[in-house]
């Protein structure tokens, strides 16, 4: 079997995490098996459109690294792959279903409709179009809704590649609508009928189309359509675990993580972990290691947790893999001095979690690599008597060094200094504190020895002098 997958996004607004983690699956589903993955676009609800979402959710499969076969976009053997544009494919078929006693217009006002309901509300009984089915089904000019006729009331029964054997009776079924008055059809019958035209042979979807299923089941009977093999994706939970992952628990839009410094790489590792795991628990997957290793009967049927923590560790571990120069430029980081910056890469590699991290950093706690500190007098004159004296033999070690020196050369000049100062002196840390102070403006810092090996040893000269000059 060819097999033929697709994420089918709706243009109402931003593209969130559950619906990009369907396409990541689905993409992994059809790479694996050397299929295609289509982009179509399910523009059918004019109403609920927001201006700009087609380029938006193009943008954000990109980013990621998540790429379509046929598309919106690029056209493709069953283009139009815009369902705006598909118009005609849903009239013939909706046609077909009239001819065959399966689609009749739907004769009732707002009004008589909310009757209908009332009455059964007040006999408790569950309301059902089909209990309302004209006794002569006239003919469709398109100015009414276009309604399905449920072909058999039965029990239904089929196979999630996720959940096992599903099952509903006859409650799930209800006569449906195809084609609603503006012209347009509903979600439930394009497609449907999209899905068979564009010979897509696997859904990945939500759970929430799971009560539906039923009805779809019946529709593919009317038509006569083998239907899909569909594979139900796990909720994704808020960080409590208690409910569905909404706004307020960190649910963003997808460019929102690139704007905040998440690596590509590493959202794509982080959302197919949303519901699966590696038999062997490892965390860091690249998209070869998931192409390799993922299985989609493995997913779990639960909800899968949310965790902004797990994303910034998975980050953070994609960003120490890059290069230094690769750190800067695709974290996009700038200081006073690029040339320092390269140096202190190796500090944020253990410290930020996201590229803004970085940038943060480099602006405050680390804004003395790249800018001479101002030193508080009261604070510098505070750390002992010997102050003074401490900097002026580092002084002197360091002039003995040479501009480039490296950080253990820096690192066993000022320790040896520092070892020969007795515990009731107040050890070696009597020495290195206003060292470390002189260097950084700052009671938390790298070490001092960092400091320098990133700013020189020509800068480090003019900080201490800085420092002695203060002191006297
Ligand atoms: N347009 C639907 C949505 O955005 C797609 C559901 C499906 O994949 O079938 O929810």
């Amino acid at each position: 079997m060819n097999v033929r997958t697709r994420f089918a996004p709706s243009p109402t607004g931003f593209m969130h995490v559950g619906g990009v983690r369907t396409a990541l699956f689905a993409w992994l589903y059809a790479r694996q098996h050397n299929g295609q993955f289509i982009l179509r676009i399910e523009d059918t609800d004019k109403a609920r459109e927001v201006d700009g979402s087609i380029e938006h959710i193009i943008e954000a499969l990109k980013w990621l690294g998540i790429e379509w076969d046929e598309g919106v976009d690029i056209g493709g053997p069953h283009a139009p792959y815009l369902q705006s544009e598909r118009l005609e494919s849903y009239q013939k078929y909706a046609r077909i279903l009239i001819e065959k006693g399966f689609a009749y217009p739907d004769p009732y006002t707002t009004e008589e409709v909310d009757a209908f309901r009332a009455t059964a509300e007040k006999e408790k009984r569950a309301f059902l179009f089909r209990d309302h089915r004209p006794e002569v089904m006239g003919e469709w000019d398109g100015s009414a809704p276009l309604r399905f006729r449920v072909p058999e009331i039965r029990k239904y029964e089929w196979t999630d590649m996720v959940r096992g054997t599903l099952s509903a009776g006859e409650e799930a079924l209800d006569d449906f609508i195809l084609i609603k008055a503006d012209g347009y059809p509903t979600y439930n019958f394009a497609h449907i009928i999209d899905d068979h035209e564009m010979e897509i042979t696997h859904i990945m979807r939500g759970e929430e189309f799971i009560s539906s299923t039923p009805k779809f089941l019946s529709l593919y009977d009317a038509l006569g359509f083998t239907p899909p093999q569909i594979a139900t994706m796990p909720v994704i939970l808020g960080a409590e675990g208690t409910k569905k992952l909404g706004k307020r628990d960190g649910a963003k839009d997808i460019l929102e993580y690139r704007a905040e410094g998440i690596l590509p790489e590493a959202l794509f590792n982080y959302l197919a972990l949303l519901g699966w795991h590696p038999s062997d628990d490892q965390e860091i997957l690249s998209k070869d290691d998931l192409l390799r290793l993922f299985d989609i009967t493995r997913l779990q049927k639960g909800g899968a947790q949310w965790s902004g923590e797990k994303l910034l560790f998975i980050n953070r571990e994609w960003m120490r893999t890059l290069s230094d120069a690769d750190y800067v430029s695709r974290g996009d980081l700038h200081t006073p001095d690029a040339a320092r910056l390269h140096s202190a890469v190796s500090i944020l590699k253990e410290r930020a979690q996201s590229f803004v991290e970085a940038q943060e950093l480099l602006d405050t706690e680390l804004a003395h690599l790249f800018v001479a500190p101002t030193l508080d007098v009261v604070l510098l004159s505070s750390k002992g008597l010997k102050t003074k004296e401490h900097l002026e033999a580092q002084q002197q070690i360091l002039s003995g060094l040479s501009e480039s020196a490296s950080l253990d050369e820096i690192k066993d000049a000022l320790m040896t200094y520092a070892d020969t100062i007795s515990k009731e002196e107040g050890g070696r840390g009597a020495a290195l504190w206003p060292l470390r102070y002189a260097l950084s403006g700052l009671e938390r810092s790298p070490d001092p020895f960092t400091i320098t090996s990133i700013i020189g040893v020509a800068e480090a000269l003019s900080r201490i002098e800085t420092a002695i000059s203060i002191l006297s």
